[in-house]
């Protein structure tokens, strides 16, 4: 399978090659990693995607959620247009902002007030900073599995976090609503927050129960906690988030991906009390600065993308396609009586090569990481381009026929690779 995909991909190849002399691995995003080399993509349009060698795929990847609107969306195009034409570094605060500050808080009635960031990162950072400073307290509780971002990333079997954290971390296990809940009692008065998805998304779509989220809800309250939802996956799974679906209301939220229409975006929101942190009408706000926080593309495209197209019936139209291709693609799977399946929540899904149910984030075995790479290379040979994990995040261009084409590759990939999958 690897020779038939280096074969085909000679440019691919040689931007790797290139890039390689410059920058370590020939890349600048860990997730876009792997060997022989990256497939590069050259264009996009709606659902579709061409990589340098001239292959065209239907885009199931959805740029890891950030690409909900679909490739050159026209009124995000035309407003991004807009605001280059009336210039882009004017070193001031603009009316976007605070207009897509106000969209944000519509939505969300837990925000009640909201900052902008250049990444969901950033937007972690900012949100744990400031309830470490409303708190007075210095400690955060993550999750197992958990991924707030690049700094922010704790593998299982991984015992604090890959990237040294200038913050001292606690950590459960997701989904654990007990053993959550006693480790926030237990944190007490140290515990300036507890950070957590109500999905978890890197680590393969695996939804939280409400019982847990619940018991995070009532043990943050009891112990004085900040309790952040990472909703910069999430948000997309309705008008009002995931919080909205799950009926639990955290303290402060925190977002990124699609909501700038795929400008650079990131933000995060919460109690008034709270946020009051960053207000410079105070004395001794904490600072929050950033060249790019308010750039007038992410902000103009934010607009439109939250205000004129992704609307209420959008996110419900979106979650039920999701759970539709979740169900046929599940059948497919099973009809092959192989112990591949996939989770997820609305448009996000992933595949796990193990039999189910999968409701706890796990270190995938060695023939596991291998099935996810073969399931990936066959569906880039199928025409679907995926992230390399497996998991799909559907844009709106996406139609049912792609949805068809994505169940019938996975139907292929069973049968052809039955004997490996068991
Ligand atoms: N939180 C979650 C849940 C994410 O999935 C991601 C990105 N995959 C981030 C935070 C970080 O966002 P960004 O990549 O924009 O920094």
């Amino acid at each position: 399978a690897r020779e038939a995909y280096s074969a085909a991909r000679p440019r691919s190849a040689a931007i790797h090659a290139r890039a390689r002399e410059v920058m370590p691995g020939g890349n600048t995003r860990t997730v876009l990693f792997y060997t022989p080399f990256p497939t590069a993509m050259v264009r996009g349009e709606g659902a579709r995607v061409w990589d340098a060698d001239g292959r065209d795929y239907v885009d199931f990847c959805g740029e890891y959620t950030a690409g909900l609107f679909g490739h050159s969306e026209h009124r995000i195009l035309d407003a991004v247009k807009a605001a280059m034409d009336h210039g882009v570094n004017l070193a001031a605060v603009g009316e976007n902002e605070g207009k897509l500050a106000a969209l944000i808080c519509a939505r969300f009635p837990s925000v009640e007030q909201v900052r902008f960031t250049n990444s969901g990162t950033e937007a972690n950072i900012m949100a744990l900073a400031g309830a470490r400073g409303f708190t007075g307290r210095t400690e955060v509780l993550a999750f197992r599995g958990g991924y707030h971002g690049g700094v922010f990333t704790f593998p299982v079997g991984v015992p604090t976090s890959p990237v040294n954290l200038p913050i001292p971390m606690r950590f459960a296990d997701y989904n654990d609503a007990e053993g959550a809940a006693r480790a926030i009692r237990e944190a007490g008065d140290a515990l300036a927050a507890v950070i957590v998805e109500p999905m978890q998304g890197s680590a393969g779509c695996i939804p939280a129960t409400r019982e847990f989220l619940i018991a995070l809800r009532e043990a943050c309250t009891e112990t004085g906690a900040v309790l952040v939802f990472d909703e910069v996956m999430t948000s997309r799974h309705g008008f009002g988030g995931l919080q909205q679906r799950m009926g639990v209301t955290p303290d402060m939220t925190t977002f990124g991906k699609y909501m700038a229409g795929g400008m650079s975006f990131g933000a995060f929101g919460g109690r008034r009390d709270i946020m009051a942190m960053f207000d410079g009408h105070r004395a001794g706000a904490m600072p929050h600065a950033g060249t790019f926080n308010n750039n007038v593309l992410s902000m103009a495209a934010g607009c439109v993308a939250l205000g004129e197209i992704f609307d209420e019936a959008a996110a419900e139209a979106l979650f039920a396609r999701g759970e539709a291709l979740k169900a046929s693609v599940n059948a497919a799977c099973a009809r092959h009586g192989v112990a591949v399946h996939f989770t997820g929540t609305g448009s996000m899904l992933s595949p796990h090569f193990r039999p189910g149910p999968v409701t706890a984030p796990y270190k995938a075995s060695v023939a596991e990481e291998q099935m996810r790479e073969l399931f990936f290379f066959d569906m880039l040979a199928a025409g679907i381009y995926l992230a390399r994990r497996g998991m799909v995040a559907l844009m709106l261009p996406v139609t049912d026929a792609d949805c068809a084409r994505f169940v019938a590759a996975v139907e292929e990939f069973c049968a052809a690779r039955k004997p490996v999958l068991a």
